[in-house]
């Protein structure tokens, strides 16, 4: 018997640390990571920023959008006079996603994909298609204008959901009615908006809370971590002081020995800061209390233990003295948080996107269909490149037997009869390409089709649409360096962490 060699001290230490980083970052489940698209160095980050709802507080979306339904219901019969029976409509929680556009001359709900061309439509749940489609294929869509309204936080879905329900319901209760869809989507805009305005909304998530958010110790060790790096945080929210104080209380106060008090995290707090506004305006900032009274506006420092509220970038960035690189921001508003803080500074970004955990674990239970599809897609490309080959060659023939000249050693050694003969085998493989590459096409259509109904039964996938990205899905890819479901999985990271983004080679790239 043979003993097994002894492993040195060096071996040991070596493989300890193997151990190390297979449990650590290596390991962490796709839906839980931190994706790149842009690298950073954490290690030259001074100052962290974090967004509050939707970034540090994971609101029950569904709990949150049924809270916001039946405000709005509420308020388009006490406000607008709609018809009470309209409060009892089904308005079905798994129908919007970030990145919808409603048309609001049309009634429709649009997906894009990332070249700006319409995907999928739906008018009311009914998806539109042949003739309904024609006008958005002819007319480029300019996004700008009031017409449309863009989808893009997790706030706005109530909206989507509610403007199909509606659209729904006045074409089923009216249907020769000329409809007036724009003042529909006016006056439900109108009434969210009321509904968070006048603290209904605010009032039964305070009073409610647990209901609505969950509390877990990984956000305090994240934050916790970040400062053990020596990394300074701020807050900065649109929602007011008194909101802010209630959530960043239940989410934080008491976890950790170190930090009685949500603050004790915090080097400045910025409420209310009505952001994209923040990003481009010179709003002064106010120090404020707990419940938002204004105590002063005269101060050229921050100090950790108050609560603003305004401000501006330029301001934020002097009194702060960090700026452009040396800043992260993470936040949850594509547009709000992320597109603007882009435009107007050099911050970073982290984009936090809560739906990617479910979308991640659904796909990875779907991976097999998925790499079929792929197999589909790489044959449909040969079948594509054969027929084109095919078509050259004919062309060549074709020239050949007309009397003219074509390229091609080959071809010229061949007599009129042997070029007929090659032109009708061409002609016969090319009716065979031909024919499996439309059965092709409906296999992978009608796979596609069955695939992205597992994600949202209505608009598929969040970042994808067919073989593009969405339009939210370019969004993401475009302005936010880094993009993950929720803040905690920084956990899984060291705060220097070097995230690089993998190389993403252009078609012509490809071999
Ligand atoms: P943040 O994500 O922390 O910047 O805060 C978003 C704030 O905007 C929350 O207080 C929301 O209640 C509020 N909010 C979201 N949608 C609307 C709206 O349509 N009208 C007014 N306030 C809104
Ligand atoms: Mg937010």
């Amino acid at each position: 018997m043979t003993n097994p060699p002894k492993t040195s001290n060096s071996q040991q230490a070596e493989n300890l640390l193997e151990m190390l980083r297979r449990s650590g970052v290596i390991n962490v489940e796709r839906p839980r990571q931190v994706y790149c698209n842009r690298d950073i160095n954490l290690a030259d980050i001074a100052l962290v920023g974090f967004d509050m709802d939707y970034t540090l507080a994971l609101y029950d979306q569904g709990a949150v959008e049924r809270l916001s339904v039946e405000k709005t219901l509420e308020r388009l019969v006490g406000e607008r006079g709609y018809p009470e029976e309209i409060v009892d409509l089904q308005v079905p929680e798994d129908f919007a996603i970030r990145g919808l556009v409603l048309d609001t001359h049309r009634g429709n709900i649009i997906k894009l994909d990332s070249h700006r061309h319409v995907g999928k439509v739906y008018h009311g749940f009914k998806e539109v298609n042949g003739d309904g489609l024609q006008e958005y294929r002819i007319n480029s869509m300019r996004m700008t204008t009031p017409r449309y309204a863009l989808i893009d936080t997790i706030f706005a879905l109530p909206e989507a959901s509610l403007y199909a329900t509606l659209v729904d319901y006045f074409e089923t209760a009216q249907p020769d009615r000329e409809h007036d869809w724009q003042r529909l989507y006016r006056d439900i805009r109108y009434c969210i908006d009321l509904a968070h305005r006048d603290a209904s909304i605010k009032d039964e998530l305070i009073n409610n809370t647990d209901k609505y958010l969950n509390r877990s110790v990984d956000l305090a060790l994240t934050l916790h971590k970040f400062r053990s790096a020596g990394k300074k945080l701020f807050v900065l929210t649109n929602s007011f002081a008194p909101f802010t104080d209630h959530v960043m209380s239940y989410l934080l106060d008491d976890l950790l020995p170190e930090y009685p008090r949500w603050q004790n995290y915090f080097d400045i707090v910025v409420t209310g800061a009505q952001k994209p506004g923040f990003f481009t305006e010179r709003t002064p900032f106010v120090e404020v209390d707990k419940e938002g009274r204004v105590l002063g506006e005269e101060f050229s420092q921050f100090d950790s233990s108050k609560i603003y509220q305004g401000g501006n970038l330029v301001d934020f960035e002097r009194m702060s003295g960090y700026r452009g690189n040396r800043v992260l921001f993470v936040g949850d508003h594509i547009y709000g948080d992320i597109v603007r803080s882009k435009k107007s500074s050099a911050w970073r970004t982290v984009m936090i996107v809560q739906e990617m955990e479910q979308e991640l674990a659904q796909a990875q239970e779907l991976r097999e269909e998925n790499s079929r599809l792929e197999l589909l897609e790489q044959e449909l490309q040969r079948i594509n490149e054969e027929i084109s080959f095919d078509q050259g060659l004919a062309y060549k023939v074709d020239a050949l037997l007309s009397g003219g000249v074509a390229q091609g050693a080959e071809l010229a050694d061949l007599d009129d009869e042997q070029l007929r003969t090659v032109r009708d085998e061409i002609q016969k493989s090319r009716d065979r390409l031909r024919r499996r590459r439309r059965d092709l096409l409906q296999d992978i259509l009608s796979l596609e089709k069955r695939f992205e109904s597992q994600f949202n039964p209505y608009w598929g996938l969040l970042f994808k649409h067919c073989n593009k990205n969405s339009i939210f899905g370019e969004q993401v890819e475009v302005y936010a360096c880094l993009y993950t479901s929720r803040v905690e999985n920084f956990v899984h990271y060291s705060p220097l962490h070097y995230f690089r983004a993998p190389r993403q080679p252009m078609p012509h790239e490809r071999y």
